[in-house]
């Protein structure tokens, strides 16, 4: 979603200035957390589903990747945006680190998964090291993992679209922009990878390039695709990543 949007709603978010930020150069080991809403939790497999995709799709050379499910959480809304826009998962997060939450937060990425609607934008919201998605009960639906999916190219369908949003917020919570997304010609079709995502078939993204220097392809009359890989110019940002969260 536009950063735009999140600029007043800053001041609800006051407690975060009182956390710094970690440098832990370089990473060793990169924590992602994720919690599903009380509602998200009563879908069958959902969990399992969340920790194989995001261990596919983060599980990169230079960090050990630790994926794990810190239980389900009660929130009082699913929309996957809001939660975060409005402070109420941002808040859960720092009361974590101060010792007085429900939660125990990840160093890195502490990832809250909703219910909330998919149709229209915004449907996720990604901050330094917090973000939400809604999209739950269509998660079961997504294949299992198989070994070497890391290069496959997937349908664009909304069980994967929605896992691809969940990638996307934690890139977003791990530095990542619009930017670092990329779009291409495979076959009969285009495939966007995370950070891009269905920005690709959107008339009014703006911008002609990504950070890796390739142009957006054509569109128009090719089939609509998806990766969870990250593109080259991603994965070089996240090698740069330098550490999370400490009080
Ligand atoms: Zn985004």
């Amino acid at each position: 979603m536009r950063r735009r949007a999140f600029l007043g709603t800053v001041g609800s978010l006051g407690s975060l200035g009182v956390l710094g930020y970690a440098s832990r150069s370089p990473v060793e080991t990169l924590e992602i957390r994720f919690w599903l809403s009380e509602q998200a939790g009563t879908y069958d497999g959902v969990a399992d589903r969340i920790h194989d995709y995001l261990e596919l799709a983060f599980d990169l050379e230079f960090w050990t990747l630790e994926v794990s499910c810190g239980g389900t959480i009660p929130v009082s809304t699913e929309d996957g945006a809001n939660v975060t826009v409005y402070g109420e998962w941002p808040s859960h997060v720092v009361s974590g680190f101060f010792d007085r939450g429900e939660i125990t937060p990840a160093a890195d990425v502490n990832l809250l998964v909703t219910d909330g609607q998919m149709r229209s934008a915004p449907t996720g919201y990604g901050i330094p090291h917090i973000a939400s998605v809604g999209g739950a009960r269509h998660i079961a639906e997504l294949e299992p993992v198989e070994l070497d999916d890391r290069y496959d190219v997937v349908p664009y369908r909304t069980p994967e679209r929605v896992m691809q949003v969940i990638v996307h917020e934690a890139g977003h919570a791990l530095g990542l922009t619009h930017d670092h997304g990329v779009a291409f010609r495979k076959g009969d079709g285009v495939v966007a990878s995370p950070m891009l995502s269905s920005y690709a078939w959107d008339p009014e993204y703006e911008g002609a390039h990504s950070s890796c220097g390739t142009a957006y392809p054509e569109t128009d009359g090719l089939s609509r695709r998806l990766t969870f890989s990250f593109s080259t110019c991603a994965r070089r940002q996240l090698e740069e990543y330098q550490g999370g969260f400490t009080v």
